[in-house]
């Protein structure tokens, strides 16, 4: 944490409240009912969340309960229905706002878009009113900004509740398959808990150091990723132009130095690597516009910090012309390879 906070001294009150933090009970007693049951909130069913709320119901005990919102109501309701056929589990209800969510579960979990909403809906929780005598636990999986995640989380726990950053990495596969890695800010003091509640819905959870961390740790491997996929695709692109196969060039790339991801599992040029989106219309996998947002955030973590970016700048137009362009909007971010065709370059 110190790094963290040493780099960025504006968010003079974040680490204040990160140490003084008691521990919050991980579980509601319920004083009618002799089970001892926990409650679970889950914000955000999109293309990440669904699979990981589906993930995380089907291991925790049957006797908890699961609360869950999204504005689109078609997730929800679908979730309730794939539910009722799985058979028994945990019960789940769709709440009908935020802070019905906040005011049911002990365990809340968010996996929003962007910062603006991850903004929206904590404010959402906080203007309902937080109850101080029941601690609860917020983890936040969104990739969103390092001063956002701060200011969220220094808002939650002045409050006397506690908020992780637990962004992921696995993609839509690895969230169905519950093999996500997360990368965690959280305190000592949450770290136990978060953890277990981590592995339910993927394989391995870093603890980078205290809150803020795990979005500091996502953005900058994501900002080696854009790098790592634009500079794939200008090789692939220039050796191919120059008369190489594509694929004995990729086969050269990965026994060579310069590989790397993208090179060898997410090859931007069609039919090089059997099963990757470029082999497939570039359908599925990490959406171009996502890498532009990520791109963006990691920009501004980097300014943050007073760290010097000369790549981004280029890169983060290419990827902004990539996600504009009709040939390329909505495709995977390896699509900049298609990119660089039909822009003619
Ligand atoms: P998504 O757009 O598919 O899902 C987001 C969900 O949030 C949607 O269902 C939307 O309706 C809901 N939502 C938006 N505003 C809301 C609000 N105010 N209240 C309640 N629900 C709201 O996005 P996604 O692909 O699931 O990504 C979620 C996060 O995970 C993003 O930050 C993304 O960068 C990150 N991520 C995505 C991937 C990926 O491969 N898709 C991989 C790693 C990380």
């Amino acid at each position: 944490m110190s790094a963290l906070r040493h780099a960025l001294p504006r968010f003079p009150g974040v680490w204040k409240s990160v140490r003084s933090r008691q521990s919050w009970t991980s579980v509601r007693n319920f004083s009618s009912s002799p089970v001892t049951r926990a409650s679970w909130g889950f914000v955000g069913l999109g293309q990440m969340g669904y699979p990981m709320a589906r993930n995380l119901r089907a291991k925790i005990p049957t006797t908890d309960s699961i609360t869950i919102y999204d504005i689109n109501k078609s997730a929800t309701d679908q979730f309730v229905e794939e539910t009722k056929s799985a058979g028994p589990g945990a019960s789940v209800t769709i709440a009908s706002s935020l802070q019905d969510v906040s005011r049911a579960s002990d365990t809340i979990i968010t996996m929003l878009p962007q910062p603006k909403h991850v903004q929206a809906v904590y404010g959402e929780f906080i203007a309902g009113g937080l109850d101080k005598s029941n601690p609860q636990l917020f983890i936040d999986c969104s990739t969103i900004d390092v001063k956002t995640s701060l200011e969220v989380g220094s808002s939650i726990r002045a409050l006397g509740h506690d908020f992780v950053d637990a962004p992921v990495s696995g993609g839509v596969v690895g969230a169905t398959a519950a093999t996500l890695t997360f990368m965690l800010g959280a305190s000592d003091l949450a770290l136990g808990k978060v953890q277990s509640i981590l592995e339910k819905m993927g394989k391995r959870v870093i603890h980078m150091g205290d809150p803020g961390t795990g979005i500091v740790g996502k953005l900058a491997n994501n900002y080696l990723l854009a790098m790592n996929n634009l500079a794939t695709a200008e090789a692939m692109n220039f050796g191919i132009r120059l008369g190489l196969d594509a694929k004995k060039l990729a086969s050269l790339i990965n026994c060579s130095t310069g590989k790397c991801w993208p090179s060898e599992v997410n090859n931007p040029v069609p039919d090089v690597i059997e099963g990757a989106p470029s082999s497939r219309g570039y359908q599925g996998g990490f959406g171009v516009s996502l890498m532009a947002k990520d791109l963006k955030l990691a920009i501004a973590a980097a300014d943050l910090a007073g760290a010097k970016l000369i790549l981004a700048e280029p890169a983060r137009k290419l990827y902004e012309d990539a996600e504009a362009h009709d040939d390329c909007k909505g495709k995977d971010f390896s699509v900049v390879y298609k990119y660089l065709q039909v822009a003619g370059n």
